[in-house]
């Protein structure tokens, strides 16, 4: 049988499952392995653009500044001072940890707050 990743021809006892693909047994474990779960170009485009030139629209910009001011703060407390809503909001924030600006941090009962990517959670 043949790998679907990279067509090797292999035993079938050497056959893996992952993600609805039979892989052999290299492929599947690159395709565990965390370097290859993220995108690295992506992520690599996404630096690039906001080291060379700050692609942020007033919503995200208006976010960022809200963290600068106060630190980790709640969806709902960020929701009042750009006035986005949730859905907005969470599109805005996807956008920002995405260029590695912003993360979100858990809080007991299950909320989450959102801070700089590269700041220390007090709470952690
Ligand atoms: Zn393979």
């Amino acid at each position: 049988m043949q790998c679907q990743r990279c067509q090797c021809e292999m035993d079938p006892d050497e056959a893996r499952e992952h993600a609805g693909l039979t892989l052999c047994e290299d492929c599947y474990m690159e395709a565990l392995s965390p370097a290859r779960t993220c995108d690295p170009w992506a992520t690599y485009t996404a630096r690039r653009l906001t080291e060379q030139e700050p692609t942020l629209n007033p919503a995200q910009q208006a976010i960022l500044d809200c963290i600068d001011r106060e630190g980790p703060v709640s969806p709902e407390r960020l929701s009042e001072a750009t006035g986005l809503d949730q859905v907005a909001l969470q599109r805005e924030i996807a956008a920002l940890r995405h260029m590695e600006l912003v993360r979100g941090a858990p809080r007991p009962g299950g909320k989450r707050v959102i801070l700089r990517f590269d700041a220390v959670d007090p709470a952690s």
